[in-house]
């Protein structure tokens, strides 16, 4: 079974390393993950179908921190009818791993009843982080949550995944050096670097910072002498390659559904792409669209 390691690494990071000695010392420190039929001599025989689906043990020796899953259940990638989504109920079940029990707070992950949310919008619960952290401390280094900016005209737009308001502001107050009318962006996360493109330059951010030697020419990144200005660029986390939607433009074969002139494109879990006043959601899995909606849903009006 190829399971989803996000949540785990994500409750790891979250406990970080430096916390770690705090935890239980152990002879077995692996988590185990396997799937086991109704008996299996622990004497907690599971149930068939439906019911309990799987159970972990509190960190300790030997078989603690492992994690055992019904065979007897239907696991899926996916969400349908009387299937199980395997990354939900193992991200559940690394939590007890990690020492986690239930919580009474409906939204949590370590809520008792499974409930279906979208592998891919999934973001650890507060609950849960507060639990984690409650046993191995803070960590030194947390991770930032990430920040939606949009940038029109002579203004950009700062959305914060844990509040509802937008907040505008005038490009020109954070960057002076900056011109209005930026015309694609995209951010590279491992490098916490954004670029801005405008006509056939580029300028870099580096975590809030205007990178100093900057503007740049486009065609320094490769781009031929025909494509005057980029319209649209991404770069696709799971791949690690960039797109640029460029003028004048070439079909993108790759994004079926998406074939008129991009204005702006980003990826959060899927991939948005905007032309006017709609927004077309992008499955890179099933390489579809999914949805398509107004463009300023993301601002909640
Ligand atoms: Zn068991
Ligand atoms: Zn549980």
């Amino acid at each position: 079974v190829t399971i989803r390691m996000k949540t785990l690494l994500l409750l790891l990071y979250v406990a970080s390393s430096s916390a770690f000695p705090v935890a239980p010392e152990t002879e077995d420190e692996d988590i185990q993950l396997v799937k086991v039929n109704i008996y299996h001599r622990d004497n907690s025989p599971f149930d068939g179908p439906n019911g309990f689906l799987a159970h972990a043990f509190q960190p300790g020796n030997g078989i603690g921190g492992d994690v055992h899953f019904d065979e007897a259940e239907y696991w899926t990638k996916g969400s349908n009818g009387r299937r199980y989504n395997l990354f939900l109920v193992t991200a559940h079940e690394l939590g007890h791993s990690l020492g986690l029990s239930h919580s009474t707070d409906p939204g949590a992950l370590m809520y008792p009843n499974y409930s279906y949310t979208d592998p891919n919008e999934f973001r650890l619960p507060q609950d849960d982080i507060n639990g984690i952290q409650t046993i191995y401390g803070q960590s030194d280094n947390p991770i930032q949550p990430t920040e939606m900016l949009f940038l029109k005209g002579r203004y950009f737009w700062r959305k914060h995944p844990q509040m509802t308001e937008v907040e505008l502001n005038f490009i020109s107050l954070f960057w002076p050096k900056l011109p209005s009318g930026i015309q694609a962006a995209y951010e590279n996360v491992e490098r916490d670097q954004v670029f801005l493109f405008k006509e056939n330059k580029y300028w870099v951010l580096s975590g809030y910072d205007l990178v100093y030697n900057h503007p740049k020419s486009i065609y320094d990144l490769g781009f031929p002498k025909t494509v005057k200005r980029i319209n649209a660029a991404f770069s696709d986390e799971n791949s690690g390659k960039t797109y640029f939607f460029g003028y004048p433009k070439k079909i993108i074969n790759e994004f079926r559904g998406i074939s008129k002139n991009i204005d702006a494109a980003f990826q959060y879990g899927y991939i948005y792409f905007f032309i006017g006043t709609r927004q077309f959601q992008f499955d890179p899995n099933v390489k579809r669209v999914v949805s398509v909606m107004k463009s300023n849903s993301w601002f909640n009006c």
